[in-house]
């Protein structure tokens, strides 16, 4: 493979590693959708984290801004798929560190763990195994803004986009491959619901 896999390569990863699969799925949001990716099925497989890691590395060292600040850069990302591809990237970069945050229960907003603070001007890329709806990674970037950290980049292995995928405006965003599933709103307009396709529930939006 390439020192960048081609989008080709990535989702040959997915599919070998049952991260990808292909049916009739309904998220916990209520959309409908033909593909299901979990992309930390591919993950727990070393050779492939690195893989996806550095490829993705080698697209934010391919930033100028970004590779003039690496050794002072942090990598954060929400829990927990993230991690992996978090720490490949801040191997592959030599970046200052690795952190991430956390929510105790779904309804309490991210924080960091006790004694870790972002520091007034420290320079952020989020790292993530996934874009999709974006609502934690707005939440992870206004939780870092609220520091006074400045967040340059967003970085993740799959950039899957839905109807509902929040805006980062001028962020600039690096993805190994774009997966378009093709999404409904809801039963009623779900051709395979139409159909009589059974569907399976996945539990993680
Ligand atoms: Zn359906």
């Amino acid at each position: 493979m390439h020192l960048i896999p081609t989008e080709d390569e990535v989702v040959g990863v997915l599919r070998e590693t049952g991260a990808l699969r292909d049916g009739h799925f309904i998220y916990p949001a209520g959309l409908h959708s033909n593909e299901y990716l979990q992309v930390p099925l591919a993950l727990r497989y070393s050779q492939y984290q690195r893989l996806l890691s550095v490829g993705l590395s080698r697209k934010l060292r391919a930033n100028p801004e970004i590779r003039a600040i690496t050794s002072d850069l942090s990598i954060v990302t929400p829990m927990t798929g993230g991690l992996p591809v978090a720490y490949g990237v801040c191997e592959a970069m030599r970046a200052k560190q690795v952190y991430w945050a956390e929510r105790d229960h779904d309804s309490e907003p991210l924080h960091f763990r006790q004694y870790l603070e972002p520091k007034r001007g420290e320079h952020v890329v989020l790292v993530d195994d996934i874009l999709r709806t974006g609502t934690k990674l707005a939440e992870l970037k206004r939780l870092l803004e609220s520091f006074g950290a400045t967040v340059v980049g967003l970085a993740v292995i799959i950039y899957q986009p839905t109807p509902n995928t929040v805006d980062f405006g001028g962020l600039p965003l690096y993805y190994l491959a774009k997966l378009d599933a093709r999404y409904a709103v809801d039963a009623a307009h779900c051709d395979w619901c139409q159909k009589g396709v059974p569907a399976e529930n996945v539990w993680i939006s």
